[in-house]
């Protein structure tokens, strides 16, 4: 719909389609900060960065090479190469750890109107920029089915910190915390702020074809913060009654 298929390449577009599809094979409901202070297999396996992106790559390369499911078996040699090459980008671009360590330079680029289309490691860098936009993309849908994602989301999250508190003995941070979860409208405004929305501004500034995903983004923001303040007024109501309750029982006493 933005019309980024006359910019970019098939074979960018089909890396990133299949990056898409592919990037979260065989996910263990955990995270890669979990795998690390636990010693999984995986952390073993692929070391602790971007530990959980090298297994979905490799996964999907296991898929495309068993027998019939190699769905890029008609590409040249040149053409399969360079697939494969972006298809890892693709998938480990989506580690927000990256996404932090690249946005920067993207925000930058952006807003200076330094970027070119032409210089490859801006291309690759857009490229990475997008796949972090469509993983975290449920916070740009209709807030129903925003707030429906939020909430498996949250579930997965909160068995985690279960796994945390009784197999490695630690205390949760707040969102893997179910004990928090009356915080979660409060962390939600955090996640969109400080992640999701500044890139999708950028990408906006870039194409401003993608406004509405950003629109979007606001009015969900806009519904996490009147969850946010009723939870605050209904605290300060609870904390009032507490404290009349409390001093008319201290009148009693006395
Ligand atoms: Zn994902």
């Amino acid at each position: 719909t933005a019309g980024f298929q006359e910019i970019l390449t098939e074979i960018e577009i089909l890396a990133l389609i299949v990056g898409c599809l592919c990037h979260d094979l065989d996910h263990r409901g955990t995270n890669n900060a979990f795998q690390a202070k636990s010693g999984s297999a995986l952390a073993q396996l692929y070391g602790t960065s971007a530990t959980l992106e090298h297994h979905h790559f490799n996964h999907a390369v296991m898929i495309l090479q068993s027998e019939g499911h190699n769905i890029f078996a008609n590409l040249s040699s040149k053409d399969y190469s360079d697939l494969m090459q972006l298809l890892k980008q693709s998938i480990l671009a989506t580690d927000l750890t990256l996404y932090f360590e690249r946005r920067t330079e993207f925000f930058e680029l952006v807003s200076k109107g330094g970027y070119d289309w032409n210089v490859k490691n801006h291309r690759e860098i857009f490229r990475s920029m997008l796949m972090t936009a469509c993983d975290l993309g449920a916070v740009t849908k209709p807030w129903e089915i925003s707030r429906q994602a939020t909430e498996l989301v949250t579930s997965e999250f909160f068995e985690q910190g279960d796994r945390e508190r009784s197999e490695l003995k630690l205390t949760p941070s707040a969102i893997f915390d179910r004990n928090r979860k009356d915080e979660l409208p409060r962390l939600q405004l955090e996640w969109i702020d400080s992640i999701c929305m500044p890139l999708y501004k950028c990408l906006v500034k870039l194409n401003g074809k993608l406004k509405p995903m950003l629109d979007s983004v606001a009015v969900n923001r806009g519904k996490w913060e009147e969850l946010h303040q009723k939870r605050l007024s209904s605290q300060a109501a609870s904390s009032s009654s507490f404290s009349s309750g409390f001093s008319v029982s201290l009148k009693d006493i006395n």
